[in-house]
């Protein structure tokens, strides 16, 4: 309990209390202004636990609901006068659930766990998630890999489950405890996913590595070889197990002479640039985003006004915005009220655990984006595309760009 107690008490006990962060935590209004779902509640919570837990190993407080539903979207960090992350407090409280307390786990979550455990990905489907690939030209012999992380293939499945999840509560709660005795069930997610997502999905994959092709860039996949990375491992709390999973994966790209890893998304980016150097053996891979490797200058101009929601793990969490910076060179662009460092998250990160926070927070940023006028309205992470697919103006960056 030490290490990590130690860690929440340092980010805590900082608080003075002003309750600044609140008015930005999109879980505080999404949840209806529940105290406990909101920032402020959360580094309170983690406060009360330490004097709880100072003289014994155990601690008797309800934590799941509030560290759970927290997006990890750091937007209350931003605004905190004394410099508390209640989103770091947040993934400390998971990581104290399943290490102390594993009956306020989330069978979801659990579950999740056990499949990316056995699959290497978190439905099973890592033969669906290659057949993007069908047709395209793959270097096999290349020492730099294609690496999709299953995030853009998986998104048309969680879309599906989580309207299933919101239509059919009672039927998704019986179910998910069976499946948690009998997970090899899982393997009818194949025939559960929405296929309009699906397509389009397959298609920005497809887009984004002949963008790279034409820039010379020799590339191998992996195929159904390729494992999901364990983004969820970590997000759940589930240190030792995203430990086991992490040095697996680096063992499989050096069996395949892997050098250089091209990431697409920012949840793949950030966990291999900051989580695997620390939990993985010989993780000394070269980690590039995709779009770093683009002849940008090359990109033709795109004769529609544009609005751009920036993710949050983008703005935030790596402090990189290249997007932004191409999108105002080839086109018009009208911001939102939330830009920058002030972005709102797209709710993406609740929409398994808590599908109503989730979709509440997806339509007010999507209306937000509306109201700017532009005729698109672009991002450039799946989990984002996905929640904020609210009408046919939505489009991944990848799918505008063309080369002149
Ligand atoms: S903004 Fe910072 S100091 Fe103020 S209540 Fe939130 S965590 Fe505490
Ligand atoms: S990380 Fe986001 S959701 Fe979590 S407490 Fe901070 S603002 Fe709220």
């Amino acid at each position: 309990m030490n290490k990590i107690l130690e860690e929440l008490k340092k980010e805590a006990s900082k608080c003075i209390n002003c309750g600044f962060c609140d008015s930005v935590c999109p879980t505080f209004s999404a949840s209806g202004y529940k105290g406990f779902i909101s920032a402020r509640g959360r580094v309170n919570l983690a406060n009360s636990l330490i004097k709880e837990i100072k003289n014994s190993s155990n601690f008797s407080l309800n934590i799941s609901e509030a560290y759970y539903s927290c997006l990890g979207c750091y937007a209350c960090f931003e605004v905190c006068p004394a410099g508390v992350n209640a989103g770091k407090v947040s993934e400390l409280g998971r990581k104290l659930i399943i290490k102390y307390r594993k009956d306020q786990k989330k069978y979801l979550a659990e579950l999740l766990v056990k499949i990316i455990l056995k699959y290497k990905d978190p439905l099973g489907l890592s033969k669906k998630c290659a057949e993007w690939s069908q047709g395209i030209e793959i270097d096999e012999k290349s020492n730099i890999i294609f690496y999709t992380g299953h995030m853009y293939q998986l998104m048309g499945y969680s879309k599906k489950l989580e309207k299933f999840m919101l239509d059919n509560k009672l039927i998704f709660n019986l179910s998910l405890k069976f499946l948690n005795y009998f997970p090899f069930l899982n393997k009818f997610s194949s025939y559960f996913y929405d296929k309009e997502i699906e397509e389009r999905m397959n298609n920005i994959l497809k887009k984004i590595f002949n963008l790279l092709k034409t820039c010379n860039i020799n590339l191998n996949y992996l195929k159904e070889k390729e494992p999901y990375p364990g983004t969820l491992l970590l997000d759940f709390g589930y240190e030792e197990e995203f430990e086991k999973y992490s040095n697996y994966v680096t063992k499989l790209f050096h069996e395949n002479n892997v050098e250089t890893i091209v990431t697409i998304d920012p949840h793949t980016l950030e966990l291999f640039k900051f989580h695997y150097p620390k939990y993985a053996k010989d993780f000394n891979f070269n980690v590039v985003y995709y779009l770093d490797l683009l002849n940008v200058s090359n990109i033709k101009k795109f004769d529609k006004r544009v609005t751009y929601h920036e993710p949050c793990h983008f703005v935030r969490r790596l402090n990189y915005n290249l997007h932004l910076k191409i999108l105002k060179e080839i086109t018009e662009v009208i911001m939102p009220l939330h830009k920058g460092r002030n972005t709102l998250c797209c709710g993406g990160p609740d929409a398994m655990l808590y599908p109503e926070i989730s979709e509440n927070i997806a339509c007010n940023r999507f209306n937000e984006l509306e109201r700017t006028g532009a005729d698109y309205i672009i991002t450039s992470c799946p989990v984002c595309f996905t929640n904020l697919y609210k009408s046919n103006k939505v489009f991944d960056l990848a799918e505008i760009f063309e080369y002149q």
